[in-house]
């Protein structure tokens, strides 16, 4: 300090000067770098790990108010990061909200949304099309080895598993865990019944199978050690591909029922089975976390950690809990469509709780950003980018949120409130619908207990402008989902 208080004003203009200099060759740099559609360096770019949970609530996590499931691992990721709490997903149930996820869309534009089927089953006969853009493919295209762990469910057959749309490596159970049910159920009851039944605990009633790449190594996959297994093979990539940047998406197939748990998470969490096998996936998390560090990645890596869909209630104590949210997985209230969602990078993400709206589709442009791969423009992309969030300190760019069943709205968000058009049961055919729309200030009410459209014309008037805008660009595409058999 004391010798620049001596600085005569010749070295003053001196030091001005290579100021301006510095600064012009700054601007230039980095206004060549924001324009520049060329990946940036390999060694810069930001790995990226996507931990997808599937049918876990907003209310399954230490860190979201459960009182008994242990989550100390996401809760750590919690603090350190940034904890959303209006996080979507692009719909409520696993094909469709997985296919928004991968492609940044709505699923409804590319017929992996169907009034016929609300999933893909093992005798679908397609899948998420190839004239999709993945974020696999993407990432690809910025130089990352990709791999994809865990539940796909975005078409079984060659053409449509994680190999085939952009992943270097795949190994995982194709679709939900409860598929290939070698009991025939008579009626609904039977199915229900069966669920309370210890038939139930048998690994050999779900002749699931589990891939390598595009081989099946083992039928039905042991479930007891699948959350085991999938976060070890997520530890062995880490450790593989430390020199390169990578995408790593890890999609656990559990907590869908039936539920599993190796033996040393095996009756211990006072929740219950839920509560073992959600705790035996945040410790797995732990573990990957640990690999980071060891590494010496933890520095240069984001993770991601979300949920497919809401929690599935028809299933009762092995069904998670939406929290304060109302329903569950299957529905367009919020408990079917609004997910945990934590960002953890130290050192990159500001932390703190972001009340902020984001969705899963967000992922997929938020990353390609980062990677520095340009936004397909030959299609909507529902996706945005996330970063200003994320590492500026900004507001969210995303106000609004839809809310599809099948290919039609049930509801939308914009800002605050929510306006419901239709209503149905999660799995009722019952459905309603409201005129006016039954309308909820979210931020006030997250437990929408109190329609408040009397008293909010403008806030309807506002919802009404926006999806009729949004109705206006809709071209939807050819139901993939309802081939079957
Ligand atoms: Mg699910």
């Amino acid at each position: 300090m004391y010798k620049y208080r001596m600085d005569t004003g010749l070295n003053s203009m001196v030091r001005l000067f290579y100021a301006l200099v510095i600064i012009l060759v700054g601007f230039n740099v980095s206004h060549a770098e924001a324009q520049s559609s060329e990946p940036r360096e390999s060694s810069k770019k930001t790995n990226v790990i996507i931990i997808f949970a599937d049918d876990l609530g907003y209310g399954d996590l230490g860190a979201y108010g459960h009182p008994t499931i242990r989550t100390p691992n996401l809760d750590r990721m919690a603090m350190e990061g940034q904890k959303w709490t209006n996080f979507y997903v692009g719909a409520s149930v696993c094909t469709p909200s997985r296919a928004a996820l991968m492609t940044g869309r709505l699923p409804v534009r590319n017929g992996m949304a169907s009034n016929v089927n609300r999933v893909l089953f093992p005798d679908s006969h397609n899948g998420l099309p190839q004239t999709e853009v993945t974020l696999a493919e993407q990432m690809k295209n910025a130089g990352y080895a990709t791999v994809c762990i865990g539940k796909w469910h975005l078409g079984h057959k060659e053409e449509y598993l994680p190999t085939s749309h952009g992943f270097d490596f795949y190994y995982g159970i194709p679709y939900s865990n409860d598929m290939d049910n070698i009991s025939s159920f008579k009626s609904a009851g039977d199915y229900f019944s069966f669920w309370r039944s210890q038939e139930r605990k048998d690994i050999n009633t779900f002749n699931v199978p589990l891939m390598r790449n595009t081989e099946i190594v083992e039928r039905p996959a042991e479930q007891h050690t699948i959350t085991k297994r999938y976060t070890e093979e997520a530890i062995k990539f880490i450790k593989e591909t430390k020199d390169q940047p990578f995408f790593l998406y890890l999609a656990h197939n559990l907590p869908h029922v039936p539920l599993f748990a190796s033996k040393d998470f095996e009756g211990k969490s006072p929740r219950g089975i839920y509560g073992d096998v959600v705790e035996e996936i945040d410790h797995g998390i732990g573990q990957i976390l640990n690999s980071l560090k060891e590494t010496g990645l933890d520095k240069n890596t984001l993770v991601v950690f979300t949920s497919d869909n809401g929690p599935w209630l028809i299933m009762n104590e092995e069904g998670g809990s939406a929290g304060l949210l109302r329903e569950g997985k299957g529905s367009t209230w919020e408990g079917g469509m609004r997910e945990p969602c934590i960002f953890w990078a130290p050192g990159q993400i500001a932390p703190g709780v972001i009340t902020d709206i984001g969705t899963t589709m967000d992922l997929f442009t938020t990353f390609s950003v980062m990677a520095g791969v340009p936004i397909p423009e030959d299609r909507i992309i529902d996706g945005m980018d996330l970063s200003p969030v994320l590492f500026e300190n900004k507001e969210s760019p995303r106000k609004e949120m839809f809310y599809y069943r099948g290919d039609r709205l049930y509801a939308a968000r914009v800002g605050d409130y929510k306006a419901h058009f239709i209503t149905q049961d999660a799995y009722g055919p019952e459905k309603t619908e409201h005129n006016p729309p039954l309308l909820y200030n979210l931020n006030i009410d997250p437990s929408e207990k109190y329609d408040v459209s009397k008293d909010n014309p403008e806030a309807l008037e506002i919802i009404n402008k926006v999806v009729k805008e949004h109705n206006a660009k809709m071209v939807k595409g050819p139901d993939q989902l309802k081939d079957r058999g």
